[in-house]
C-alpha cells in the first residue's frame, strides 16, 4: 500500500511536464492540434488521446490509483460508456450493482439493447447478490462503492475473487471515494473510472472523466475511444492537472467535515437516520474500514417526517442547494427530486431512497458554519 506521503507528492508532481525551454515551475500547456508527422509510432492528435498534456495527466491519474495506464475523457459518462462498450460485444452480459449513478443507469437501459448487449442488476450489495446474476455469457461486473446516495458499501476483495473464479473483468466507478480514500486496484479490481467533474476537478468548474487500469485494458479502451471521440481539450486537461495538485488537501478537509457532520446529525432530533460509512452504526462499517483510507466527503440523512424536505433545502443560506457534488463548497439536494427523479417509485424504494432524504456533499468551509446553517434552516420550519 502507498504511504500517505507518497500520495501527497504524487498529487503535486506525478506526470508533470518539464519546461526545458524556460525552466518554468509548472507544466507548459500545448494547445496544438497538429503535430509533426511521425511514421514510427502513432501520430500525436487530441482525439488519439496522446498530446503532451493528455499523456502527462493520464500518467498522474494512473499514479494516484496505482495503475499502469490511463485515459482522460471529456466527461465521466464519456469514460464510462467508452470503457464499457470497448469491453463488450453483441450477446455479452454484464452484472451491474443496483445502486448505479443515474447517468450510467440510463446509458445501460437506453443504449445496451441497440448493441445486443444484455445486463442485469444485483438484487443487493452482498457477494451472493452478484454471484446469483452471473450467466454463461457474463463478461464483467460493474460496481460503485460507496454508492450514491445511500452510501452502501461493497466488499472489493470479494468482488474481485468472484470475478476471478469466473474469469470475467471488474469495473468500479470510484468517483464518490476519490483516489485519496480508496484505490480499488489494490483489492484486485481491474478498471477504475472517475467522473473528474467531481473530486479530481473539485471546484465545480471542470467537466472531465478518467479511466485507469492495466496497459492491455487501456489499449483496448483506446481502440474504441479514438472512434467515439470523447477526448478532453488540452486547456481543460491543463486546468485539471492544476486542480489535482491540491486533491489530497481538499479531500482531507472534506472527509473531516463529512465525518463531523455525520456524528453531529446522529444526535439531532430532526434527523431520523444518517448514512455514512464512517459511523460504526453503518451496516458495512467494517468493510469500509478495511478498504477505505478515510470515509469520504459524501453523506446522506433522512429528515423526520414533520419537516418539509424542499423547504429545508431552500432555507439553506451557506450550503448550496445545487446539483452535482464534490466541490470545495458544500451542497445538498433531494435525490428524489433531482439526481434520482427519473427512477420509478419502485426503483427508488428498492434502493432505499425516500422523500425525506437529503444528500450532502461536504465542502471545506468551517464545520461550525455548516452546522449553524443546518440548524437555522430547520428553525425556519418551527
Ligand atoms: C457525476 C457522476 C458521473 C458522471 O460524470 P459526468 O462527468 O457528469 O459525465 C458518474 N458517476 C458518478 C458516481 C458521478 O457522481
Amino acid at each position: 500500500m502507498k504511504k500517505e506521503s507518497d500520495f501527497k507528492t504524487l498529487c503535486v508532481h506525478a506526470g508533470e511536464l518539464k519546461d526545458n525551454e524556460h525552466g518554468g515551475a509548472i507544466s507548459p500547456l500545448y494547445m496544438s492540434t497538429s503535430y509533426k508527422f511521425n511514421d514510427v509510432e502513432i501520430n500525436q492528435y487530441p482525439r488519439y488521446f496522446n498530446t503532451p498534456n493528455q499523456r502527462s495527466l493520464s500518467k498522474k491519474i494512473a499514479a494516484l490509483e496505482g495503475a499502469d495506464a490511463g485515459l482522460i475523457f471529456s466527461s465521466g459518462m464519456a469514460a464510462i460508456s467508452t470503457a464499457l462498450l470497448a469491453h463488450l460485444e453483441p450477446g455479452d452480459h454484464v452484472v451491474f450493482q443496483n445502486d448505479l449513478y443515474g447517468g450510467t443507469r440510463n446509458f445501460v437501459k437506453k443504449e445496451f439493447s441497440k448493441y445486443g448487449i444484455d445486463f442485469s442488476f444485483s438484487g443487493g450489495t452482498g457477494i451472493n447478490d452478484f454471484a446469483k446474476e452471473i450467466r454463461t455469457n457474463t463478461k464483467g461486473i460493474y460496481i460503485e462503492t460507496p454508492s450514491n446516495p445511500t452510501l452502501k458499501i461493497i466488499d472489493l476483495a470479494l468482488i474481485s475473487e468472484l470475478a476471478n473464479d469466473y474469469k470475467i473483468w471488474t469495473m468500479i466507478d470510484n468517483t464518490f471515494a476519490s483516489p485519496v480514500n480508496q484505490n480499488p486496484i489494490e483489492f484486485g479490481i481491474d478498471i477504475v473510472l472517475h467522473s473528474a467533474t467531481k473530486y479530481l476537478g473539485g471546484h465545480s468548474d471542470i467537466s472531465a472523466g478518467a479511466v485507469v487500469g492495466s496497459e492491455s485494458s487501456i489499449d483496448l479502451i483506446f481502440n474504441s475511444a479514438k472512434n467515439f471521440g470523447g477526448n478532453l481539450s488540452d486547456y481543460t486537461v491543463w486546468l485539471l492537472e492544476r486542480s489535482i495538485k491540491t486533491l489530497y488537501l481538499r479531500v482531507q478537509a472534506q472527509n473531516n467535515n463529512a465525518f463531523s457532520l455525520a456524528r453531529f446529525l446522529e444526535n439531532e432530533s430532526w434527523v431520523r437516520k444518517v448514512y455514512y460509512p464512517g459511523l460504526t452504526k453503518h451496516p458495512k462499517h467494517k468493510i469500509a474500514k478495511k478498504q477505505m483510507k478515510a470515509f469520504g466527503g459524501m453523506l446522506s440523512f433522512d429528515l423526520v417526517k414533520e419537516l418539509d424536505c424542499k423547504k429545508f433545502l431552500l432555507g439553506l443560506e451557506l450550503v448550496k442547494p445545487t446539483m452535482s457534488l464534490a466541490g470545495i463548497e458544500s451542497s445538498a439536494l433531494s435525490p428524489r427530486l433531482t439526481s434520482h427523479a427519473l427512477l420509478t417509485e419502485e426503483e427508488r424504494k428498492t434502493q432505499g431512497i425516500g422523500s425525506q432524504m437529503v444528500r450532502f456533499s461536504a465542502g471545506i468551509e468551517s464545520i461550525d458554519d455548516l452546522k449553524k446553517d443546518l440548524i437555522q434552516t430547520v428553525s425556519k420550519q418551527k
